[in-house]
């Protein structure tokens, strides 16, 4: 199967990897609404929530309230401003804006001001080094 997820999850396409377990993989969006948006990945290939076993979605969301905490700390000195308010959130469904048919979940920093539920301009990171460096500076907090 063509899956961008699963060539992320086999190493076969880098990412910039923040944790990874048996079952889940935290990765940086290489497109963030803002720097320090996170996607965690399941491992094995789910199309949707409708398809993860139960007892690993349990997993899921105590990762997402720890990433949550350390976005909090680590994002300034990445963005122009600090982080006022944290969306997670995840599409199930091309209607509902899935682009990618391999379950993940976002975790995405917000700053004050910035209207709906996701932004439809999103921002770039300097360059991969920058990208890497706020992965390092994540990790050390984990
Ligand atoms: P969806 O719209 O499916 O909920 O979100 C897919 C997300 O995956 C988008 O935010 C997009 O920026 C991100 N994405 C797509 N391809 C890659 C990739 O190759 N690497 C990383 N790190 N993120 C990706
Ligand atoms: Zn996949």
């Amino acid at each position: 199967m063509d899956c961008i997820f699963c060539k992320i999850v086999n190493n076969e396409i880098p990412s910039t990897t923040i944790f990874e377990d048996d079952n889940l993989k935290v990765i940086l969006d290489i497109n963030p609404v803002n720097k320090g948006h996170m996607l965690i990945l399941t491992k094995k290939h789910y199309n949707n929530i409708f398809d993860v076993p139960e007892p690993l979605l349990t997993n899921i969301y105590p990762l997402a309230q720890k990433m949550a905490s350390i976005l909090k700390t680590v994002t300034q000195k990445y963005n122009k401003h600090q982080i006022a308010g944290i969306n997670i959130m995840q599409n199930n469904g091309a209607a509902a804006g899935q682009e990618v048919s391999h379950f993940h979940l976002h975790i995405i920093p917000r700053h004050a001001g910035e209207v709906g539920i996701i932004k439809v301009t999103r921002t770039k990171y300097d360059s991969m080094d920058e990208m890497n460096a706020m992965g390092n500076d994540i990790k050390e907090l984990l």
